[in-house]
């Protein structure tokens, strides 16, 4: 009976203690080597304690050709209606009209829309063709001219020697400021330069946690300031960082509130001149929705009069079938759009191309 007894104690023991080994095996299993020596099983942490894994973003280029139906799907009645008039047996007064209208429809602005019609009712001429084939690719050769392919796109990121690059980024609350900061050191981080961020939108308590999000999804230090704050010292303060820790890159958000000219012009140009206490700024994006056509290009005007644009985003362009709209704001500030916003995911922000873009349009 004792005996027995014994048996069953050590049986019990043995398997126990077995069951125990194969469940701290399999936990150390989840953990790299060096790790697994170091922690007891016990407090390998679950994967909700786990702190979440960065991402790592979809490379920038090629992004316009994967979204470019998005643009063709919002856009195809203006490619479509003027490939349409253009392919008409006889082009007469009333199908030249008719042409006019359906690009001012699109935003193209009235001096594009003016000289693109000029130009294609030429060239048509002198070819005596109405080819269809033919006529759409005057077509195509005369926006991508209006659009320019000429003008640089890329995003000025290079800093002089061993500061970073600094892009302040402005525009009007609710065009996708604070989502296109986030989507841009995606951008960044996705080409390996590293980012710091700079929350100095300050009077939206909100924009300051989004963009913390954004900077953790990619590992991306966020300079922010308490609530009210002044907005140029989150600028400098974000440069400071961006010094002090070798970063590539400085993105800095920045208060939207187009309240008065003279007020605006006051922000903005403190926020410039108090963050180029630390180093030039390289770039200045203004962003503007382009759901919100004349309105849109008048706020473009405003701003291009107080800060020194150096380049456009045009956010929202998966939302309107008016593609035109990068004419004509490119015209309006004589400067160049270089991304663009098509959708809502976090790397729907694509670098502009002037082909790929008319393509989309004429798709
Ligand atoms: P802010 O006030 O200018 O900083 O604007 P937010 O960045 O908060 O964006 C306002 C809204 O626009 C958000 O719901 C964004 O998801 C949305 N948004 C931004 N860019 C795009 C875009 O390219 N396409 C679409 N469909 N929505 C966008």
């Amino acid at each position: 009976m004792t005996i027995q007894l014994l048996v069953i104690v050590i049986l019990s023991v043995v398997v126990v203690g077995a069951a125990g080994v194969t469940v701290a095996l399999r936990r150390s299993k989840q953990l790299p080597s060096a790790e697994r020596e170091a922690l007891p099983p016990a407090e390998v942490p679950s994967e909700e304690e786990a702190a979440p894994a960065e991402e790592r973003p979809e490379a920038p280029a090629g992004r316009l050709v994967r979204l470019r139906s998005r643009l063709a799907r919002s856009n195809s009645a203006f490619g479509k209606g003027l490939l349409a008039i253009l392919g008409r047996a006889t082009l007469d007064q009333a199908a030249w009209d008719e042409l006019e209208e359906t690009l001012l429809a699109a935003d193209v602005g009235v001096g594009p829309t003016t000289e693109l019609v000029d130009r294609l009712r030429t060239r048509l001429q002198v070819e005596g063709s109405t080819d269809l084939t033919r006529a759409r690719e005057i077509l195509r050769e005369e926006l991508v001219a209006l659009v320019d392919p000429s003008l640089p796109r890329s995003l000025r990121s290079e800093g002089e020697a061993g500061q970073p690059g600094v892009v302040l980024v402005v525009g009007v609350n609710g065009t996708g400021k604070t989502t296109t900061v986030g989507r841009l050191a995606r951008v960044l981080v996705a080409e390996d330069k590293t980012v710091v961020l700079g929350a100095a939108d300050t009077f939206r308590a909100a924009a300051a946690d989004q963009l913390q999000t954004w900077g953790e999804r990619v590992g991306a230090p966020v300079v922010r300031g308490p609530e009210g704050g002044d907005p140029a010292s989150v600028g400098f303060d974000t440069v400071k960082t961006g010094l002090e820790s070798g970063a590539d890159v400085v993105v800095i958000d920045t208060a939207g509130r187009l309240h008065t000219k003279a007020g605006l012009m006051d922000e903005l140009g403190k926020v410039k001149r108090v963050v180029e206490k630390q180093a030039p700024v390289t770039e200045v994006l203004l962003v503007i929705d382009a759901t919100t056509g004349q309105n849109g290009l008048t706020q473009a005007r405003v701003f291009g009069e107080v800060v020194d644009v150096t380049g456009l985003v045009l956010t929202k362009l998966d939302g309107t079938a008016k593609g035109g709209i990068v004419i004509a704001v490119q015209r309006e500030l004589g400067v160049p759009v270089k991304f663009v916003g098509l959708g809502e995911g976090p790397d729907d922000l694509a670098p502009f191309d002037a082909e790929e873009f008319v393509d989309a349009l004429l798709a």
